[in-house]
């Protein structure tokens, strides 16, 4: 059995949205595709699924951005490599940096990135 620990939310954004993300701050999002990279040790699939529920407190970057009117997840990817190895072999540009990496030690510069 493959043990899948990271994943990749393909997020679409509808129109221009400001965010406030908690202590953060607040950040501006065109509209497009965006592709966020994450990885839970254990349990992915209920983090998965903690994702895609609507009803939530929000705790990391990533649950304020998807509760922004206009923001959606289209799909969900899993994988076996590591978390920033895959982030940083993905494709897409940083429009908010340091989103989604407080934990990040691999130099990534966000761990949400920008499709176009
Ligand atoms: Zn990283």
């Amino acid at each position: 059995m493959t043990c899948f620990t990271t994943y990749q939310l393909s997020i679409e954004i509808r129109r221009p949205v400001r965010v406030a993300i908690g202590r953060f701050g607040n950040f501006d999002f065109p509209a497009g595709r965006y592709v966020y990279t994450g990885s839970a040790r254990r349990n992915l699939e209920a983090r998965i699924a903690r994702h895609l529920r609507r009803q939530k407190s929000l705790r990391w970057h990533i649950d304020w951005l998807l509760a922004a009117p206009g923001v959606s997840i289209t799909a969900v990817q899993r994988f076996d490599e590591e978390e920033c190895v895959l982030n940083q072999a993905s494709a897409g540009v940083i429009v908010v940096p340091g989103f989604g990496a407080s934990d990040c030690r691999a130099g990534c510069g966000s761990h949400l990135k920008f499709l176009g």
